[in-house]
């Protein structure tokens, strides 16, 4: 039987558009989704947009539009951009749809007559920014850490509440032992004892509803409430396996994609709902970190908030693929910014791998080699490709620039070997020949092919274009994959 893997990203807030963060989230999600798809494996790679709360509502009514107008149009600029960045999703699920709702509903509903849910009194801060609660010792100097320029809403509201508390010491089991029955893995190492030394601390329980919040699922036993959009939103993952034709086999997931933000409500809040109700957990959970804009925060105050239409447009997709890839932010921050990103793309690409080509391409020309048809299985496969092999064991640890740089490593191998083998010196027919080894025989153009099937996961569509250009009986010239800007 076929191994089933499936990956999510994050669903995006529709309050926001698509910036560099959600960039490198769904960028990294495909790549894992494309390697597992080379592996032969039955993938499935959900993301979509989280549309509910009071944010939303308030955002759309400044717009003059109604919340779904305004959803609609949001989501429309993610679900858009992405395959334009030849991200290939497998479903888009958005929370407005109302088979999610139906399904979350009678999830939540489940808690609800299994007692996990009582009405309370919350009193406390809210942050709109996060669309979360927040409690005093959240507070940085009174304001929310992620949002120090806005004002936290103190709240004071009937809610009800899901017995988190009751879970501590389930989670903490799940996630050290791993065989336990609801084992789930958190990585990397650091952030799984950020969450477990947060555990240990002790959690209280959590409000689950807004009874001022109209924007949302209603509480389906008190329709006076609606559920938390948080809640509502973690659950699409679950609910897209099980109305999305052909996918219930896929619950759990193998993996989860997000950045640290969100960290909390995926590795403890996600989990303790799951087994409240009794589903399976996640098997595991990927935390990156965030980038940096030339040292500095990311924040639309602050105006440096780098948009993927701005890197597709600047260098086009698979080139923004390998950037956003090869300054992964996997376990720090990553500093990056529009004058970097230019500088590596003209080392590492103009001047690096699409130089390379250029040079075998002219090579072939100017000699008028003809090949004999070349067998890509060789090449396409784990077992015989070595530059795949040393990329599996990083790929399988979320390493996405240790991974790069592997491939980086024998692109510039090859680019020392042509140097010192100097084949545009050889002239007579006995030079010829060896210059038909080099360039055949063939060094070269087998190092070629090995270098762009491992490419492809990153740079599907060079990749391609690479074994196209090598593989027949005569090189197919081409322009320049990557120009200098
Ligand atoms: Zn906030």
């Amino acid at each position: 039987m076929t191994k089933k893997f499936f990956i999510t990203t994050p669903i995006y807030y529709v309050n926001d558009v698509p910036h560099i963060g959600h960039t490198c989230t769904t960028i990294a999600a495909d790549i894992l989704a494309r390697y597992h798809k080379l592996l032969g494996e039955d993938v499935f790679f959900l993301t979509g947009t989280d549309e509910h709360g009071n944010k939303v509502a308030q955002e759309a009514a400044a717009a003059g539009l109604t919340p779904k107008e305004f959803c609609d149009k949001v989501s429309r600029s993610f679900k858009e951009i992405w395959p334009k960045l030849n991200i290939q999703y497998d479903y888009f699920i958005r929370t407005t749809d109302p088979r999610h709702e139906k399904i979350a509903s009678a999830v939540v509903q489940k808690l609800y007559d299994k007692g996990y849910i009582y009405k309370g009194m919350y009193e406390g801060f809210y942050c709109l920014g996060c669309e979360k609660f927040l409690n005093e010792k959240d507070l940085m100097d009174g304001k929310c850490p992620l949002h120090p320029n806005k004002e936290p809403q103190h709240q004071k509201e009937e809610n009800y509440f899901f017995k988190l508390s009751s879970f501590k010491d389930v989670l903490i089991k799940a996630i050290s032992d791993p065989n336990d029955p609801n084992h789930y893995e958190i990585l990397p190492e650091s952030k799984k004892k950020e969450v477990l030394s947060k555990l240990k601390e002790g959690v209280d329980d959590i409000s689950i509803s807004r009874e001022k919040v109209s924007w949302g699922i209603p509480c389906p036993w008190d329709k006076k409430h609606t559920i938390y959009v948080w809640v509502e939103a973690l659950l699409n993952y679950y609910t897209a396996t099980q109305f999305v034709p052909g996918k219930k086999d896929f619950w759990p997931a193998d993996l989860h994609t997000m950045a640290k933000d969100i960290l909390w409500f995926h590795t403890v809040i996600w989990e303790a709902l799951l087994i409240a109700a009794d589903l399976p957990v996640p098997k595991q959970i990927f935390i990156h970190s965030f980038y940096l804009i030339d040292g500095q925060k990311m924040s639309k105050s602050l105006g440096n908030v780098i948009s993927p239409q701005q890197l597709l447009e600047k260098f086009g997709a698979d080139a923004t693929r390998y950037l956003i890839a090869s300054s992964f932010p996997f376990d720090k921050d990553s500093n990056v910014g529009l004058q970097k990103f230019t500088e590596k793309y003209n080392a590492d690409l103009a001047n690096g791998l699409g130089n390379l080509v250029a040079r075998v391409t002219k090579l072939c020309e100017n000699n008028n080699l003809q090949f004999s048809p070349i067998d890509l299985s060789i090449f396409r496969s784990i077992e015989t490709n070595k530059i795949l092999q040393a990329v599996d064991s990083f790929l399988r640890e979320y390493k996405l620039s240790e991974a790069l740089t592997v491939i980086w490593m024998a692109i510039k191998g090859l680019d020392s070997y042509i140097d010192k083998e100097r084949p545009w010196e050889l002239t007579s027919s006995e030079a010829k020949k060896r210059l038909d080894i080099i360039i055949r025989g063939s060094e070269s153009i087998r190092s070629l092919l090995e270098i762009a099937y491992a490419l492809a996961p990153f740079m599907p569509e060079t990749a391609k274009k690479i074994e196209k250009q090598f593989s027949g009986p005569k090189i197919i010239s081409s322009t320049s994959l990557f120009p200098r800007i």
